[in-house]
């Protein structure tokens, strides 16, 4: 089959013939046909959270066609139309029975450590797949791989978003313009921060009761000033830079919560014990999402809920102009390529 392989870190995708790869009895064949680029993507080719193996086909974000199915795998026949969640997990510990996968010990991602979907054909294990329902075009349902099932996980299991609350989204990017969906649909009014005044037009498109363009300076007087003073009760970091963290953390209510989604690895937070004790907040991370609630956000984004944000399209062979644009910070929404 045809692959984009990452040779080296920091190096080009390849384009070559390699094997097309053969199922054990509890995995499927999946015929891909769309692929998310995250933001994640960069620091994977890049070597930046130590996570990378290579050679190593990338892409994490992954929909197409059920091409073959091991005798084991149930639900699932040649010609389905799927999602892949990319966490492979042993389905066996403490936290793959809590639900918790992506903190299983033995946990490995495709496209991070094991191949993913910049190719023809990928193996995964049956327990993976997400039936695509017809009206979800598969161009969008790649993205709920991660984008939209990592801002489910975040609002909903993570923040616990209840109706009435304020929550903050600091960064409306691939992932924040979806948490902004999940946050409002759980009843809260929301805020969107963002530097780019493009994609707030879109996050008060898709209903943020407020959008807040920091122009990369501090944001938190802004926030306390829509919230009556008292700040917000939920923030979701979805950028979590020099610039951003300390207007986050300012924008947080007493008693209120400040998720991490989005990181930058070299980044340490300084810890401020006496700030959140002083204010009882609560800090948490949030690590993409489970099988269940990829298909959790599969039911919303079919019932027409949530719109999955898709910028643009490119094929397969224009992979680096789809990582281009996430180097620019341009894009509006998650870009995709066709396999
Ligand atoms: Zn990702
Ligand atoms: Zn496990």
């Amino acid at each position: 089959m045809k692959a984009l392989v990452l040779e080296e870190f920091n190096g080009p995708f390849v384009s070559k013939d390699v094997p097309t790869p053969v199922i054990a009895a509890n995995e499927a064949l999946v015929r891909v046909r769309n692929v998310g680029v995250c933001g994640t993507d960069l620091k994977i080719r890049a070597d930046r959270m130590g996570l990378g193996v290579i050679p190593l086909i990338m892409g994490h974000e992954i929909a197409g066609e059920v091409a073959e199915v091991g005798a084991q795998v149930v639900g699932f026949a040649p010609g389905d139309r799927v999602a892949v969640n990319f966490y492979l997990t042993c389905g066996a510990c403490e936290y793959c029975r809590q639900g918790r996968d992506t903190l299983c010990p033995q946990v490995r991602q495709h496209g991070f450590s094991v191949d993913g979907g910049f190719a023809e054909y990928i193996r995964t294990p049956g327990v993976n797949l997400c039936h695509v329902p017809d009206n979800v075009p598969l161009e969008q349902a790649c993205i709920l791989g991660d984008a939209v099932a990592t801002s489910y996980h975040a609002v909903v299991k993570r923040a616990q978003v209840r109706a009435g609350q304020t929550v903050a989204c600091v960064g409306v990017g691939g992932v924040g313009l979806h948490a902004l969906q999940m946050a409002r649909i759980a009843g809260a009014r929301t805020i969107a921060v963002d530097v780019n005044a493009e994609r707030l037009e879109l996050a008060r498109e898709l209903g943020a009761d407020e959008v807040v363009h920091t122009g990369g300076g501090a944001f938190d007087e802004i926030i306390r000033d829509l919230t009556g003073g008292g700040g917000v009760d939920v923030l979701l970091e979805f950028v979590s830079n020099e610039q951003t963290l300390p207007s986050s953390l300012a924008s947080v209510k007493k008693g209120g919560r400040l998720v991490f989604v989005g990181y930058v690895p070299e980044i340490p937070m300084s810890l401020l014990p006496h700030y959140t004790v002083r204010n009882e907040l609560e800090i948490m991370g949030s690590r993409a999402n489970s099988k269940q609630e990829l298909q959790d956000t599969m039911n919303l984004v079919a019932a027409g809920k949530v719109r999955p944000i898709v910028d643009r399209v490119f094929p397969l062979a224009d992979v680096e102009r789809a990582f281009d644009a996430l180097r620019q910070g341009a894009s509006i929404g998650r870009n995709v390529v066709a396999a």
